[in-house]
């Protein structure tokens, strides 16, 4: 699967595409992320693509023309790829597992991140989808837009190893994962419970799925409905 990344900031990626699982599907090839600089677009010499918005206000909006560019580029070397372009913003869908499954589907994400005070409205034409992270303001869309990679990248086959399964974890199935001991069995009197010492994996199944269960009902109410 391939992870196009267009942002004003590609040196934030970096860091965090250089450990653990990201890495590790990055050298076995399961995975491949391009991140660009959306100044590589731009016309002037100053490399601009933002602009006052008109009506005034504060802050600068990010230009469509520069990101029709990139898109048009970029969209040219996919061609017949299963591909969607995703442009992060708050206003846009709230992200979710049951949309991070539908996204594993694709060939290639094109991931736009965004500065300032956001996009030209025009903008929205050229993607073919926009996401949230929450309901918060973060100060760039890249944050999101590794959101987005990490939580899609982990579903492409091979990337997680069977010690990180994504089988049973929090979501796969609608709920919450069940709660997780390891040693001490005793640690200041709070104690393992004696089901996951039994050695009978029925019972352990079933407990855990009531207390999946329990603590959906409890903490998220709404996934239940
Ligand atoms: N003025 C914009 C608004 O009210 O919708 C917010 C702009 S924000 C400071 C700058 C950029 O950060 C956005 O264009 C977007 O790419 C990214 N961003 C901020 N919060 C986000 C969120 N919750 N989800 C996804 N992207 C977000």
């Amino acid at each position: 699967m391939r992870f196009i990344i267009l942002t004003l900031f590609p040196e934030a990626f970096k860091s965090y595409f250089d450990i653990s699982l990201i890495k590790r599907a990055l050298s076995k090839k399961l995975i491949k992320i391009e991140v660009r600089n959306l100044r590589d677009w731009a016309k002037d010499a100053h490399k601009t693509l933002d602009d006052r918005p008109y009506g005034g206000g504060v802050g600068m909006v990010m230009r469509a023309d520069v990101m029709d560019r990139a898109l048009t580029a970029l969209k040219s070397k996919i061609k017949s790829q299963k591909s969607k372009v995703i442009l992060l913003t708050p206003q846009g869908q709230v992200f979710n597992q049951k949309l991070v499954n539908k996204l594993a589907d694709y060939k290639t994400l094109i991931l736009i991140c965004g500065r300032y005070e956001g996009f030209d409205e025009r903008i929205r034409k050229l993607v073919d989808m926009e996401i949230s992270i929450g309901d918060y303001v973060l100060t760039g869309g890249e944050i999101p837009a590794m959101a987005v990679l990490d939580t899609v990248a982990r579903l492409v086959p091979g990337v997680v190893g069977k010690f990180e399964s994504t089988v049973n974890e929090s979501f796969s199935d609608g709920l919450l994962e069940y709660p997780q001991y390891t040693r001490p069995e005793n640690y200041k009197g709070m104690k393992v419970p004696k089901v996951l010492l039994s050695g009978n994996h029925k019972k352990v199944e079933v407990w855990r799925k009531q207390q999946a269960l329990k603590r959906t009902r409890k903490r998220r109410p709404d996934l239940l409905r």
